[in-house]
């Protein structure tokens, strides 16, 4: 496997990166890490003109957070920071569930949650909780800056709400409501070298044993990580029981519109959401007592 001829860039300043990125228009790729780009280029699915590569801009790969506002991840702060960072194993475990299960330690070494998302899969093992958590991404081009909420990001498979000319500069993460739980859960044929034939996440707020507010994502089982809307319904202002989250297991299993491919078929697919759903509900709920 040979990669493709193209033009490499190394620009040191974001504002050059921008500017490549206007000069070399359509046909020209950001590259983060690398570990998605790369092996599209090497399987011939992408033949990119020029890579624009984000590893030598300063200051954009930090995370920061702050107990009154929230975290933010720069667009090159890669996933094994985030593994070992004490604020976000604190304030959001369900986010760490996701890099804990993502790829193997070769690809969390190099890859970022910021190309992750931008990647734009369905099965995207960070969509799932950042959603959840309200996260809104900031979008920079030569005109300025936009913040988009990361549930209206993703369009289809590999396709976002970008526009040309648009690089993702960091992802914020507001801070976790009290009494709140989250938890993210995937299931995987081949821990770590495979990606998730389905995942979910969740996000739940509590009032004593009601569940005054919930999220689900559920990723892998549609076009996009999709919001189980109908099954938020269902528990929103319920008392929290054993039959209520059966219940919701049955809904987003419903909800869900997975395809039948390589990984695994639409029917147990549809199985396992039931049950990922679940966990996630019981686990949020855990979680939330610590809040
Ligand atoms: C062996 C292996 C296992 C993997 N396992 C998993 C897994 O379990 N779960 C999972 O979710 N993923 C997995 N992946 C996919 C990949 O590692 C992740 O999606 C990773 O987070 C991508 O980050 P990156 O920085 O390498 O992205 P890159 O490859 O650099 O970029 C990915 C895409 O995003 C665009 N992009 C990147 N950064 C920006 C930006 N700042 N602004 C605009 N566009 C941008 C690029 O143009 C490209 O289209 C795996 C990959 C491999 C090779």
């Amino acid at each position: 496997m040979r990669l493709p001829k193209f033009e490499y860039f190394t620009p040191k300043t974001l504002n050059e990166a921008l500017a490549l990125l206007k000069e070399q228009g359509e046909g020209a790729y950001i590259m983060a890490g690398g570990t998605d780009i790369v092996v599209k280029m090497l399987h011939g699915r992408l033949r990119p003109k020029s890579v624009i590569a984000l590893q030598e801009i300063d200051g954009i790969n930090k995370i920061s957070f702050s107990p009154q506002e929230g975290l933010t991840i720069g667009a090159t702060a890669r996933i094994v920071n985030i593994l070992s960072h004490p604020d976000i194993l604190q304030y959001y475990p369900a986010l760490t569930d996701a890099v804990k299960v993502m790829a193997n330690i070769e690809v969390r070494n190099m890859g970022t949650v910021v190309g992750n998302l931008c990647n734009a899969a369905p099965s995207a093992d960070t969509a799932p909780p950042l959603i959840t958590m309200g996260s809104v991404v900031v979008l920079t081009s030569l005109e300025g800056e936009r913040r988009l909420s990361l549930d209206e990001f993703f369009k289809g498979p590999g396709i976002t709400a970008m526009n040309q000319g648009e690089i993702m500069t960091s992802v914020f993460v507001p801070l976790p409501q009290p009494r709140s739980g989250g938890s993210y859960k995937r299931i995987s044929a081949r821990c770590g070298v495979d990606i998730a034939p389905a995942s979910a996440g969740t996000m739940a707020v509590f009032r004593d044993e009601i569940c005054s507010d919930v999220k689900l994502v559920l990723g892998a089982v549609a076009p996009i990580p999709l919001r189980a809307y109908r099954t938020e319904n269902l528990l929103r202002g319920k008392q929290w029981t054993h039959e209520l989250i059966q219940d919701a297991g049955y809904e987003a299993a419903e909800e869900s519109m997975p395809i039948s491919d390589c990984r695994a078929s639409a029917e147990w697919r549809k199985k396992m959401v039931a049950v990922l759903t679940r966990r996630t509900l019981v686990e949020a709920y855990e979680r939330s007592k610590k809040n």
